[in-house]
């Protein structure tokens, strides 16, 4: 089968141009090393973090069918292949054969990657631009850095400064910085910086935790008022985790319209601010791209995970960010399935997309073919300053 068999025929001059644009995905992770266990490959193919009963329960969603149907003859399997087969012949293959033929086939270019959560399990930067054979910049979460120079020993007094010193070293080579406050106290926090003297206090009482509990999540909203404000003073674009996501965060206070304030506040220090997922805030988001010159929005995520209805997600991206304002991004994290889904769902529904409004005439194909490369590649190199 040719891997652009998902391609409506016949396909339009969108749909052609995007089958064969390399992406540059702006938001994702790398892939894990190892064959997953069938416990492990249920949990990454569901976002929630509940271990499904069963692969067969697992794999009862669009993402599973899309998986089964366009995944499946990618590892030499029938279209629509049963879950139980699907998962015996990725196991069969091996993870360093399923890994470069998927992460290869999505097409991605360029990968931003997010290193910041269970990094030890999945390739880092390197291993990723070996095995995909593609260009890979990283993307620093601020929390772990705070985590990590909590662990590592400092005083309530010298927290705020080894973490900067700390984020700047480690972020000396990165496109970007992300923040996934969103998850920790949601998007409706207090948009000022917190005095030196009301970070040292809540640094104590965290230093105290971190130290009698052996654990360090940061939660303290004071403190992650810190690290976002610490953090912009290094002048680099700003990831922040927006809607869809694990149940570890309250939806409800991840609308992305919560944040306007600290949004005004970045966008007069002319920090970029790029708006993750953003479902089913995707309209929300679109309206800040619109207002404010610093937004950038993308519908990674929902991308894979709504698999047949991905097309509709991705339209609705469309209908108010200015087009110079949207990125790509798969946010696939461990499974190449989801990477390549997130690149193959992408291209297929920007393209009918493009090519419905070229055919009502609303469109030209000059216009259109410009907006699919620009969402799909130029725009995330000129938002994070890589145009040369
Ligand atoms: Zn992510």
């Amino acid at each position: 089968m040719s891997i652009n068999a998902w391609k409506i025929q016949p396909a339009g001059p969108a749909s052609d141009f995007l089958a064969d644009l390399g992406l540059v995905d702006h938001h994702v992770h790398g892939v894990v090393r190892e064959n997953p266990s069938v416990e492990s490959f249920t949990n990454m193919i569901t976002e929630s973090d509940r271990t499904p009963r069963s692969l067969d329960e697992a794999m009862n969603t669009q993402v599973g069918f899309a998986t089964r149907r366009w995944v499946a003859p990618l590892l030499g399997l029938e279209p629509s292949a049963s879950a139980g087969d699907y998962f015996h012949r990725r196991i069969e293959l091996g993870a360093d054969h399923v890994n470069a033929t998927l992460l290869k086939a999505s097409g991605i270019s360029h990968y931003f990657i997010e290193t910041g959560y269970r990094g030890d399990e999945i390739y880092g930067p390197s291993g990723m631009a070996e095995v995909s054979g593609a260009k890979v910049d990283e993307v620093i979460r601020i929390e772990t850095i705070a985590e990590k120079v909590a662990l590592s020993g400092t005083s309530a007094k010298g927290f705020a400064e080894s973490f900067i010193s700390a984020l700047a070293k480690e972020s000396e080579n990165a496109v970007g910085l992300k923040s996934i406050v969103a998850y920790r106290i949601g998007l409706d926090f207090d948009p000022t910086p917190p005095s030196d003297q009301e970070v040292e206090v809540a640094a104590g009482k965290w230093l105290a935790e971190v130290e009698s509990t052996g654990k360090s999540r940061v939660s303290d909203p004071v403190l992650l008022r810190h690290l976002i404000f610490a953090g912009a003073s290094l002048n680099k674009p700003f990831q922040f985790h927006i809607g869809y996501g694990d149940p570890d965060l309250h939806l409800d206070r991840c609308d992305p319209l919560l944040m306007t304030d600290l949004i005004r506040d970045f966008e007069s220090r002319n920090i970029p601010v790029m708006l993750l997922h953003t479902y089913p805030y995707q309209r929300n988001a679109g309206y800040l791209a619109q207002m404010f010159r610093n937004i950038f929005i993308d519908v990674g995520l929902a991308i894979n995970y709504s698999g047949a209805r991905s097309g509709a997600i991705i339209a609705e991206s469309l209908e108010l960010a200015p087009f110079h304002k949207i990125l790509f991004s798969s946010d696939a994290w461990g499974l190449p399935e989801l990477t390549y889904l997130g690149a193959m769902l992408f291209r297929r529904g920007l393209g009918e997309l493009l090519d419905s409004f070229i055919a009502r005439g609303d469109w030209s194909v000059n216009d259109a073919l410009g907006v699919a490369r620009a969402i799909g590649h130029d725009n995330a190199l000129a938002a994070y300053g890589l145009t040369k």
